[in-house]
């Protein structure tokens, strides 16, 4: 009969652990579940200080599978102590005085038995050392094959990871195969490794080439035998640890069955610790990424740099082979891609209505989007895609919503030309920048726009007159500073009055707006036109002289008034006057000198009948 636990364990603690402090050996004191109770300080040290804690399971704290038997010669490896040791363990029941098992003691003698190889223990224990010491997943699992190969005496070996979540075996670290053996994911088939990942039981294959379940490619490349071992953690299967004899006559033997399921156990803790810390690591990272990126977007109200600056970090963040960000523009109902960079480097904005297209669909629905191995579904999805054919197919994508509140101001994609690049990490983390990237956006439209209202005549589209002036102003220093012709022109509507009163006020708007709209097609880029009054316009030409500015508005005049101006009214004819005045090269003088002389000019010119130009 045994006792209930926590007798049992107030029995051993009260009258077997003052025993305890005075043994000199290493010795667990164990319950009746082979949970910790006390230990003695040897014992402590063997297990690199983990012997602290009460109810840990004791083939744990050795490193053993929870199956193992705790008796007889064993090779242990604690977690954590960076510790292999061949021991034989003894067990002694403990019972209490009325003759119920109350736990046991579990005596480690190590060295008990002289080792085969002298040396062997000594490797062992820097293998574990220098697993336990890899934080880089990759360097770790090289390390791991190379030094079990190299410990065992094997000629190959390798490590395939094992991915729960698909049920396959991603290629792992080959040595001595050709690599070109394992390439890309294993999904699950029958033979002794998918046993392994079940059961959890190493395997053994001596004479590997007569197993009728052997791999003919293994056979091929000379494989005699094979061992494998789990590589575990917290109970899980994290991968295989494989050797391969090469040379014909060689065999694994038991031992090197149990060494390579120590260095299997080790190789698991480790892992698991790469695996955390990289995790950590990258999490970190990110959210460091993210946090500079969201200040960095508060201090630009340019939309190009913020396209740029959004770009950069997220391509800091995940894979990005391609990036398109789009913006609503509610009066057109249409989406424009403003900033599309792939392969063959940045295209041209364009727009597309806002039914068509999969960022169109993101505004829509405001749906967040993550598919993988995408061409064919995307392309049923939503017709054609903005871009990447061929070799630049896109294989995953992300797309989501650039929301500002409930309002959503465009959509955000990006993608990768290799299948499964996403992660839900990487989704969240887009989802994390595109609230910061989309209030950055919405702030430097409104400001483009406040911009906009405060430089641009609201009727005509053509400079406002402060934007005129201060235009005005540098292109004269400029043209003084390193002696340039420069001329300006007035230019006022004949008979304005007459229209409005003729045909309405309506008409006349639009008559005006055609006034400017002629003009600007009829001009230079690098000519500045701006509403100077009511029907009063001012035209600047840089590096234009005195004839050459009469023939500017010789052509301005014609422009203007060769056809009638559609308008609600029907057609409306109109004519202008002009009056041009300039610097010539290596003369100067003040805009307000300019504007007198304009002025002066188109007097004269409306004197003298209208629908003409005068110079000063
Ligand atoms: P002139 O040939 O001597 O220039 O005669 P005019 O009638 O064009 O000249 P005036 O300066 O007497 O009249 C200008 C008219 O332009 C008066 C004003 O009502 C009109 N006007 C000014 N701004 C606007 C505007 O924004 N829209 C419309 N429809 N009319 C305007
Ligand atoms: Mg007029
Ligand atoms: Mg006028």
């Amino acid at each position: 009969m045994a006792l209930s636990a926590a007798r049992a364990v107030t029995f051993l603690s009260q009258s077997w652990a003052p025993v305890l402090a005075r043994l000199s050996d290493a010795v667990l004191l164990l319950d009746t579940a082979d949970g910790l109770v006390a230990c003695t300080i040897a014992a402590r040290a063997l297990l690199g200080g983990a012997g602290d804690l009460p109810g840990t399971p004791a083939r744990a704290l050795l490193g053993l599978s929870p199956e193992a038997t705790l008796v007889g010669e064993l090779t242990i490896c604690p977690p954590g102590s960076g510790l292999v040791a061949r021991v034989e363990l003894r067990r002694t029941p403990l019972f209490d005085g009325e003759g119920a098992l109350a736990g046991s003691l579990l005596v480690i003698l190590a060295e008990a038995t002289p080792v085969r190889d002298n040396d062997i223990e000594g490797r062992l224990r820097k293998v574990a050392l220098t697993i336990s010491s890899a934080l880089d997943i990759d360097l770790l699992l090289d390390r791991v094959v190379r030094l079990s190969a190299e410990l065992i005496g094997a000629g190959a070996g390798a490590l395939p990871l094992y991915d729960a979540q698909f049920d396959r075996l991603l290629p792992g670290h080959v040595v001595g195969l050709d690599a070109a053996l394992i390439q890309g994911p294993l999904y699950r088939g029958s033979g002794a490794i998918w046993d392994l990942i079940d059961t959890g039981e190493a395997f053994l294959h001596n004479d590997y080439a007569t197993d009728p379940r052997a791999m003919r490619e293994l056979v091929r490349q000379g494989v005699q035998a094979v061992l494998g071992v789990p590589v575990v953690a917290s109970d899980e299967i994290l991968g295989v640890l494989i050797l391969y004899h090469l040379e014909p006559g060689r065999r694994f033997g038991q031992r090197d069955l149990e060494l390579l399921e120590c260095i299997g156990r080790q190789a698991g803790v480790a892992l698991q610790n790469a695996r955390r810390y990289e995790e950590a690591m990258r999490e970190s990272r990110r959210r460091q990424v993210l946090y500079k990126a969201s200040v960095a977007f508060g201090t630009s109200l340019a939309p190009e740099q913020l396209y740029l600056m959004i770009h950069h970090t997220i391509a800091r963040l995940m894979p990005c082979d391609t990036i398109a960000i789009a913006l609503y523009d509610e009066p057109t109902d249409e989406i424009e891609y403003v900033y599309m960079v792939d392969g063959h480097g940045r295209w041209p904005s364009r727009r597309l209505s806002l039914k068509r297209g999969m960022l169109g669909f993101i505004v829509r629905t405001g749906l967040s989007l993550r598919i993988t191995g995408c061409d064919p579904e995307i392309e049923a999805l939503f017709g054609a895609e903005p871009f990447g054919e061929g070799e630049d197919a896109t294989g995953s994508l992300l797309a989501l919503a650039l929301s500002v509140g409930e309002q959503t101001i465009g959509a955000i994609t990006v993608q990768a030309v290799a299948p499964d690049a996403y992660t839900p990490d990487d989704l969240s983390a887009l989802e994390t920048l595109a609230a910061t990237a989309a209030i950055a956006l919405q702030n430097a439209h409104l400001f483009a726009r406040v911009q906009e209202l405060a430089t641009i005549d609201p009727l005509t589209g053509v400079s406002n007159r402060r934007q005129f002036f201060d235009r005005a102003r540098r292109e004269i220093e400029r043209a003084a500073r390193y002696g340039r012709p420069f001329s300006l022109i007035m230019l006022d509507a004949d008979h304005f009055k007459q229209i409005n009163d003729h045909y309405g006020h309506v008409a006349g708007d639009q008559v005006l707006q055609a006034i400017a709209a002629r003009c600007r097609a009829d001009l230079r880029e690098v000519d500045v036109i701006g509403r100077y009054g009511g029907e009063e316009f001012l035209v600047l030409l840089p590096e234009t002289a005195g004839l050459q500015a009469m023939a500017v508005a010789d052509r301005l005049r014609d422009a203007v008034g060769r056809t009638p101006v559609a308008t609600d009214a029907g057609p409306v004819a109109v004519s202008i006057s002009i009056g041009v005045a300039g610097f010539a090269a290596g003369s100067t003088g003040t805009i307000e000198e300019l504007l007198d002389q304009v002025d002066k000019a188109l007097y004269r010119a409306k004197a003298a009948g209208r629908n003409q130009a005068r110079s000063s």
